[in-house]
């Protein structure tokens, strides 16, 4: 008899790891149990969809069909009987499963205000998680003027920065002295603040919000300090929450997420988890490319692939999707995690809205904020990941001159940059899987993002995936493969 796996969730993990599971073959049957009412989509593209970028058929996965594969829409998990082996529904149905994977993901933060604690959100007052809240947003801010942001964290910046993109006056509103207080510093986040006031977004720091009143006519926001902000349109993003409700109500081990070991086996051997609902080794991540390189360990798991299969996290790299906003932070530059020992570079230009700040340690980048244009984003970002040692004159990292060491950006002169290098960090693809992709026949940018799936999350490396197609196109073949 074939084995039956279920998935609760086709988000981006949920959907996933039910590609990879196809893509392994097999007799097995897979139901893909997925609450939200459309197909699965790239939600890490919600906030270029958001600005105006792209329409939503572009943020549409591509999905398996097929023998084998069930896949229901809004259809919501209500509850595991762990003894007899079943998911129940909302709609009635009970699933028998061999094997369960919960990728229930998370959910926006409403915060505790008088005005946001009834059981509906009230009109004009929307979060930003779901493709469904990303229509409703566009259909306030439609007629709408003023817009406010609650919260200046990395989404919250990129709504900020889509709306004021579409002509709307926008201000963010956050408690914390400076924005983006988990990637930035202070001085990082002011110049920062100063872009995004070039931009059209004005921000509000280290006040709280103390409620929220919402009528058909508009919002308005009370603050700590006296003040009242009107607007048209309320966007709230406040931070998530690991949804581990139906974990934990099947009892299983549930902390800040659901526990997992690193084969993604939560405490029951018949269920795992992947994702942003799980917390692995103390960590919730909240990011697709841990969530995708879970789903491809159970995968390789579950399918006999490679049972030993383990996940490995990676040091992740934080860029801000937002037109006219360059920036990507990694590790931890400020040395706060009791590095003293470690070497500090910064360099700050804010009328120009350039800020960078390394911290190396043993010849190797232990964190970095790079704001503004720096053509070396590209070299730091794979020298951080890699862990190589950076090169002798440090300025060629802060400043993006090329003084001596290899290639700025990677689709630059990708003939200089090493195999190993990553270039889609989402989909953790590295030059040499691209390069191996072309030579087995992939002659387009197109047919390279299908064989490898780089460039298929955020997008920001789509540049660098056609930078290493174009140079693979010119140069011959014999040399390539030398
Ligand atoms: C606007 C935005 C921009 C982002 N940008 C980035 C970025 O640039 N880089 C990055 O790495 N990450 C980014 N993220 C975070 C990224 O989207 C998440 O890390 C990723 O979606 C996690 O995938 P997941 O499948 O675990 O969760 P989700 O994508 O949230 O999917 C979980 C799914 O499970 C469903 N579900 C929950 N409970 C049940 C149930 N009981 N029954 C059935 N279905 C259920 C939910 O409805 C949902 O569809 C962004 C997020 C947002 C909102």
């Amino acid at each position: 008899m074939s084995e039956k796996i279920v998935i609760v969730g086709n988000g981006m993990a949920g959907a996933r790891l039910a590609s990879e599971l196809h893509a392994r073959g097999g007799d097995r049957k897979v139901t893909v149990l997925g609450a939200e009412p459309h197909r699965a989509y790239n939600r890490i593209m919600l906030s270029t969809l958001l600005a105006g970028k792209i329409g939503e058929p572009d943020v549409e996965l591509a999905e398996v069909a097929g023998q084998g594969v069930d896949l229901r829409f809004g259809v919501t998990a209500t509850a595991i009987d762990r003894a007899a082996r079943t998911v129940a529904t909302d709609d009635g149905d009970r699933i028998a499963y061999d094997h369960l994977v919960l990728a229930t993901g998370s959910r926006a933060l409403v915060p505790p205000l008088p005005g946001l604690d009834g059981p509906e959100l009230p009109p004009r007052i929307v979060p930003f998680r779901t493709l469904d809240d990303c229509r409703r947003i566009l259909a306030v801010a439609e007629g709408a003027r003023r817009v406010l942001v609650l919260g200046g964290g990395l989404l919250g910046l990129e709504a900020a920065r889509g709306l004021a993109a579409r002509g709307l006056d926008v201000a963010v509103v956050h408690p914390v002295p400076y924005l983006m207080e988990r990637q930035l510093d202070p001085a990082g986040a002011a110049v920062l603040a100063g872009t995004l006031a070039g931009l059209g977004v004005t921000t509000h720091l280290a006040v709280a919000a103390t409620a929220v009143a919402a009528d058909a006519d508009g919002v308005r926001l009370d603050l700590a300090d006296g003040r009242s902000l009107h607007a048209d349109l309320l966007v709230l993003s406040c931070g998530v929450r690991p949804d581990t409700t139906l974990a934990a109500a099947a009892g299983l081990a549930v902390e800040r997420g659901v526990l997992v070991d690193d084969r993604m086996r939560t405490s029951d051997r018949r269920i795992s988890a992947i994702g942003d609902c799980v917390q692995h080794d103390g960590t919730v991540t909240g990011l697709v490319a841990p969530a995708w390189a879970q789903a491809r360990v159970v995968a390789q798991v579950l399918t006999g692939e490679d049972p030993l299969a383990r996940y490995r996290p990676r040091p992740p790299v934080t860029r801000l999707k937002a037109a006219g906003i360059d920036l990507a932070a990694m590790g931890d530059p400020g040395g706060t995690d009791g590095d003293s020992e470690g070497e500090e570079l910064t360099f700050a230009d804010p009328a120009r809205g350039t800020y960078a700040r390394l911290r190396i340690t043993d010849e190797r980048l232990t964190g970095a904020i790079l704001l503004g244009d720096n053509p070396a984003v590209g070299t730091v970002i794979q020298l951080f990941d890699r862990g190589q040692p950076v090169p002798s004159d440090r300025r060629a990292l802060l400043l993006g001159r090329a003084l001596g060491v290899a290639p700025a950006e990677p689709a630059a002169t990708p003939a200089l940059m090493p195999d190993a290098a990553t270039v889609c960090q989402c989909n953790n693809v590295s030059k040499g899987a691209l390069v191996a992709c072309w030579r087995s026949g992939a002659r387009t940018v197109d047919a390279v993002v299908a064989g490898t799936r780089a460039g298929t999350g955020c997008g920001s490396c789509r540049d660098a995936v056609a930078g290493i197609v174009g140079w693979l196109s010119d140069v011959d073949s014999v040399e390539v493969a030398r």
